[in-house]
């Protein structure tokens, strides 16, 4: 359908990324606001706005704090001319998504719109907060490789995503992949992928030849593809593939991708395939590195150049298995537990 010669490289909007809480229009009456994020490696988020008439909807809300509250309230009051929003439409579940969605929904009145997948998965994960790590989960990264010490970490730390959340609301408005949402007499079109969420969203117009691309598309890095405790036998990597490939069939190669990290560009095919092959090449290293048996721990130097440590292990970790269970599930891995109640995994 798309016929557009593949461009060798990306052209960015712009070259430099805007300030923290700044607010910049895109095209006519679409808007970014840059946010800064206390996280270690990724240290910010793009979140957008769209003009609906007399009104806005917010596409992404920013992380549950306070520092992203000041800065709505300022973009309310400046940006918005303190107009109604009148819908929040969050891409998936992460609380730099969707940290704000409830405060923002209670604070208009206005209703939240997410897919099933993602609304549900938050609300149960938010709820988790305050229990004790479940022994699925200690089981889980005991067979990964995790030492005790690791082991009572992942422990300590379990529950703190609802920390980063302000309660959703109790009910939502359920979108799905191929739907259209009129937003100023304009048709986006969703998009559904996975593996990064369950069900991330995107939204199309092809009218503008835009799409908000939350963290299923960016320019720079690639998205955390994880196994984690609750499906341990799952096979994201297989859907992440599947949905890069899905979405260079939705959207042209110069749509205007604005992505959730890093700067707007052109070049969707163009980074989609080098996704793909990203993911396709590590699946080659790995199946080598694993002719002779490993644990899912021991696999990190042939799939990241970082340093793994206590930050980022469970997302290592998660990741690595992504790539075990899709060679498994392509069946050119095995895998068996050692003497120790480990997973080994041994190349066919
Ligand atoms: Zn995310
Ligand atoms: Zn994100």
């Amino acid at each position: 359908m798309h016929t557009q010669p593949q461009k060798s490289r990306l052209e960015f909007f712009t070259d430099t990324a805007p300030a923290a809480g700044e607010v910049t229009e895109i095209v006519d009456g679409v808007y970014w606001l840059r946010m800064s994020l206390p996280m270690e490696g990724l240290d910010h988020i793009n979140l957008y706005f769209l003009r609906d008439g007399d009104e806005f909807v917010v596409v992404d809300t920013g992380l549950g704090w306070h520092v992203a509250m000041d800065i709505w309230r300022q973009v309310f009051k400046d940006s918005m001319n303190g107009a109604h929003v009148n819908r929040v439409i969050c891409t998936h579940l992460h609380p730099d998504h969707a940290g704000l969605a409830g405060w923002m929904c209670r604070k208009f009145g206005a209703p939240l719109l997410m897919t099933m997948g993602e609304y549900f998965l938050c609300r149960l994960m938010a709820a988790d907060t305050g229990n004790p790590a479940p022994e699925e989960g200690v089981a889980f990264y005991k067979r990964a490789g995790f030492t005790d010490e690791q082991i009572e970490l992942y422990k300590t730390k379990f529950g703190g995503f609802g920390k980063a959340i302000s309660p959703l609301p109790d009910g939502y408005q359920r979108i799905r992949d191929g739907q259209l949402i009129e937003i100023n007499q304009r048709d986006w079109r969703v998009i559904v992928g996975s593996g990064h969420s369950p069900e991330h969203a995107c939204l199309y117009s092809g009218a503008l030849n835009i799409m908000i691309s939350g963290d299923q598309l960016l320019p720079n890095i690639s998205s955390n593809v994880s196994v984690w405790p609750t499906e341990p036998e799952g096979n994201p990597l297989e859907d992440w593939i599947s949905s890069c490939h899905k979405l260079k069939s939705e959207v042209p190669e110069d749509t205007l991708v604005l992505p959730a990290h890093g700067i707007p560009f052109r070049g969707a095919h163009h980074r989609l395939s080098k996704l793909i092959k990203h993911h396709e090449l590590a699946l080659e290293r790995l199946h080598k590195y694993c002719l002779e048996p490993k644990l899912s721990t021991e696999v990190y130097p042939v799939l990241f150049r970082r340093a793994i440590n206590d930050g980022n292990r469970s997302m290592a970790v998660g990741e690595s298995i992504a790539h075990l269970n899709c060679l498994r599930a392509r069946g050119l891995m095995q895998r068996k537990l050692n003497e120790a109640g480990q997973y080994l995994y041994r190349s066919t």
